[in-house]
This record gives structure tokens, C-alpha cells and sequence, in this order.
């Protein structure tokens, strides 16, 4: 009859992680929010798959294309930036792991849970109406816009504001 001690949930975090800063960003991260993706890879002129849309967590690199990762970044952690109406995104599934992404709105798009990497531009003017239209209980703290749920930040570039 003997029973095993059970770690009390949530305590059981910090045994394998390496970082002990869990709150602070990593530093790869505002590398990543000032990296231009889509890019035509300058190594890979002439192949189909030479847009540079991936980012390494594990060596600093600009960012790069299917080809270099085979060749470059094959044992490194690779994060893979989408387009969603000419802004980045990426996939929550991708970063959850290495990122604090708590309080950032998230969105489903193409049926996958993606959050935009920099605040995007909002309507000014004109586009005034549409903000209204936009109105909404929750807004991201840093710039303002219009949230889905109640979040704090728009995107991973507004948290990063927020932390500094
Ligand atoms: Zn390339
Ligand atoms: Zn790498
Ligand atoms: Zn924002």
C-alpha cells in the first residue's frame, strides 16, 4: 500500500527548463519583430521555394529560405513566418513553447491559431468610420486597436513595447 508523493501541479516547471527568466522575452525576439520576410532569397535566385519566411531561434540570421534551412539550420529551432493581408503572423503552435505569448490576441486564420508579429497600422481619417465600426470593449494597451477578446496586446510587438 504505498503511495507515491504527487509534485503539486505547477510547481513541476522549472526542473528541465534552461531559461530561469521565464517573464523577461527571449533575445531573439525583437530580431525577430524588426526581420523583413518574403524577401526573394538572394542564395536561391532561381528556385520555386525561395522566399524568406523562416527565422532561427538558435543563431543569428536573417531571415531565410526553405533551401537555406536544409543547408543551414537543419538541427536548429526554426520558426516558419506566415502572411495574413500582407502582415506577418505566426503559428501559435510554433512558439507557445519558446515564448511567453500570454495577454496577445490571437486569431484563427486558415483554421490554425496565428498572432501577428508587429502592431499594424490603423485607419486614420477615412478610415474613421471603420474604426468605430471596429469598437470593442477590449483594446491592446500600447496601441489602441480594437481587440476580439479580452486580451491585452495586439500583437507580439505591443508586448514587447509593454516590457520595456
Ligand atoms: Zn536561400
Ligand atoms: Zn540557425
Ligand atoms: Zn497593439
Amino acid at each position: 500500500m504505498m503511495m507515491r508523493r504527487v509534485a503539486p501541479p505547477a510547481s513541476g516547471e522549472e526542473a528541465g527548463t534552461t531559461t530561469t527568466t521565464t517573464t523577461t522575452m527571449p533575445e531573439w525576439l525583437e530580431a525577430l519583430l524588426s526581420t523583413r520576410f518574403f524577401l526573394s532569397c538572394g542564395a536561391h535566385p532561381a528556385s520555386p521555394r525561395n522566399e524568406c519566411n523562416m527565422f532561427c531561434l538558435d543563431c543569428p540570421s536573417p531571415a531565410f529560405c526553405y533551401y537555406c534551412r536544409s543547408h543551414r539550420h537543419q538541427a536548429h529551432r526554426v520558426i516558419q513566418i506566415r502572411r495574413s493581408s500582407y502582415h506577418d503572423v505566426v503559428r501559435v503552435t510554433e512558439v507557445e513553447d519558446v515564448l511567453d505569448i500570454s495577454g496577445v490576441q490571437t486569431y484563427v486564420i486558415n483554421s490554425a491559431k496565428v498572432l501577428f508579429l508587429n502592431e499594424r497600422p490603423q485607419p486614420r481619417g477615412a478610415g474613421a468610420a471603420a474604426g468605430k465600426a471596429a469598437a470593442s470593449p477590449y483594446n491592446c494597451e500600447i496601441c489602441g486597436r480594437a481587440l476580439l477578446d479580452p486580451f491585452r496586446f495586439c500583437s507580439l510587438g505591443c508586448k514587447v513595447l509593454y516590457h520595456h
